[in-house]
C-alpha cells in the first residue's frame, strides 16, 4: 500500500513526522514516499504543486497531508499561492467528498467554549462536498458593473451552483455515512433565498427516500448556525455546500476546544483519499514543536479506516490517543491545570507508546 507523504508548510512537517511514527509504529506494509507542497514546494520547484508531487499523489492509494501557506506567499499571483495546492489536489483527484468529525472527548470538555453539559460527549459528522459552488462556479471575477444601482463602479462576481449528479453524488456519501452512525441526516442549504439550494433540498429529500432507515431533515445555513452552539448534540450528520460547510466545520471545530485535535478526509468515489488535519499551517507557532499532532495522527487513522480498510489498526490508533488524552498529556492549545505539557514530538512519542 502506497502513502504519498506531503508535509507542506509551517508546522505541517512536525506534525506529520508524528503521524508517520505512528504509523511506522503499527508495522503495516506501508510504503510512504514523501514530496514537497504548498510554499515548500514553490521554493524549491516554483510550482505549489509541481507535477512530480501531483504524479506521486496520483499514484499512491492515500495521501497524508499536513498543511499549506505562510504569510511570506501572500504577495505572490493567485495561481502560486500554497493554498492552490490543496485545491489542485482536490480537483485532479475528484476529491468530492470531505467529512470533517467533531468529538469532544470528555477529558478536553474543559478546553471548549462552551458549556460542559453542552458540548461533553459531543460526536458529530459534518459532510462538505468539495467540488462544486461558488468556490468553482464560473463566471467570476471583477469588472466594471453593466447595469445595477452602481452601473460602471468596479464590482466582484461569484457564480454559485450545483448540478443534480453533484448533489446526488454527496446525499448518497451522508446517508452512507448515517447509516453507520445514528441514522440521522441534516442538510443544509438557504433555498428560501437561493436557487442552488431549492435544487439541492429537492434532490436531498428524493435520495432519501433510497434510504428509509436513514431520517432526513432541513434547515436553513443560518439556524444551523445557531443550533451548532446551542444544541450540537441534537445533529448525527450534517450534509452541505463548499461554502456552508466551510464555514461551519469551522465552527463545530471550536466546540470540541482546538482546532489541533480534528482530523478530516477527501474522498473520490472509490475512496482513495486525501487525510489531513482541519487546521491550517499555523505560522504563528511553526518551528516551535508545541503544535498538536493530534488531528494529524487521527487523519492517519481514517486512512486506515476509508481508504486501507484497516479498521482495526485505525481503531487501535483512535484508542491510543484516547488513552494518552487520559494519561494528562496534553499540548499547549488543549492543556488545562494539573494536566501534563508536552511538545509535539513528545505527544507522537505517547501516542506510539500507548498503541503498545
Ligand atoms: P490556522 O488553522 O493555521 O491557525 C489558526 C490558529 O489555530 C492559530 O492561532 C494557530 O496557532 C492555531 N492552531 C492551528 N493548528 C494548531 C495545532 N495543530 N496546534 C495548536 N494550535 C494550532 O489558520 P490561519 O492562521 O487562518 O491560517 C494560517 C495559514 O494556513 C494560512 O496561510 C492559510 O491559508 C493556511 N490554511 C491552510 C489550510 C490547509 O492546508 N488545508 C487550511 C486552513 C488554512
Amino acid at each position: 500500500m502506497k502513502i504519498a507523504v506531503l508535509p507542506g508548510d509551517g508546522i505541517g512537517p512536525e506534525i506529520v513526522a508524528q503521524a508517520v511514527k505512528v504509523l511506522e509504529a503499527l508495522k503495516l506494509p506501508l510504503e510512504m514516499e514523501t514530496a514537497p507542497v504548498g510554499g515548500a514546494a514553490y521554493d524549491v520547484a516554483g510550482h505549489p504543486l509541481p507535477p512530480a508531487t501531483l504524479d506521486l499523489a496520483k499514484a499512491a492509494d492515500a495521501i497524508l497531508f499536513g498543511a499549506v501557506g505562510d504569510w511570506k506567499y501572500d504577495t505572490l499571483a493567485r495561481e502560486l499561492r500554497p493554498e492552490q495546492a490543496i485545491l489542485g489536489l482536490r480537483k485532479h483527484l475528484s476529491l468530492f467528498a470531505n467529512f470533517r468529525p467533531a468529538i469532544c472527548y470528555k477529558e478536553l470538555t474543559a478546553a471548549s467554549s462552551l458549556k460542559p453539559e453542552i458540548v461533553g460527549g459531543l460526536d458529530i459528522l459534518i459532510v462538505r462536498e468539495l467540488n462544486g459552488d461558488i468556490y468553482f462556479g464560473s463566471p467570476k471575477g471583477i469588472r466594471n458593473a453593466p447595469d445595477g444601482l452602481f452601473t460602471g463602479a468596479r464590482e466582484g462576481f461569484d457564480t454559485m451552483r450545483y448540478s443534480e449528479p453533484e448533489i446526488e453524488r454527496i446525499a448518497h456519501v451522508a446517508f452512507a455515512a448515517a447509516r453507520k452512525r445514528n441514522r440521522k441526516v441534516c442538510s443544509v442549504d438557504k433555498s428560501n433565498v437561493l436557487e442552488t439550494s431549492q435544487l439541492w433540498r429537492e434532490v436531498m429529500t428524493r435520495i432519501a427516500n433510497e434510504y428509509s432507515d436513514v431520517e432526513l431533515s432541513h434547515m436553513y445555513v443560518d439556524n444551523a448556525a445557531m443550533q451548532l452552539v446551542r444544541a450540537p448534540k441534537s445533529f448525527d450528520v450534517i450534509v452541505t455546500g463548499n461554502l456552508f460547510g466551510d464555514i461551519l466545520s469551522d465552527e463545530a471545530a471550536m466546540l470540541t476546544g482546538s482546532i489541533g485535535m480534528l482530523p478530516s478526509a477527501s474522498l473520490d468515489k472509490n475512496n482513495k483519499g486525501l487525510y489531513e488535519p482541519s487546521h491550517g499551517s499555523a505560522p504563528d507557532i511553526a518551528g516551535k514543536n508545541i503544535a498538536n499532532p493530534l488531528a494529524t495522527i487521527l487523519s492517519a487513522a481514517m486512512m486506515l479506516r476509508f481508504s486501507l480498510n484497516l479498521a482495526n489498526e485505525a481503531e487501535r490508533i483512535e484508542k491510543a490517543v484516547q488513552t494518552v488524552l487520559a494519561q494528562g498529556y496534553r499540548t499547549a492549545d488543549i492543556d488545562t491545570a494539573g494536566m501534563k505539557r508536552v511538545s509535539t514530538s513528545k505527544m507522537g512519542d505517547a501516542v506510539v507508546a500507548a498503541l503498545r
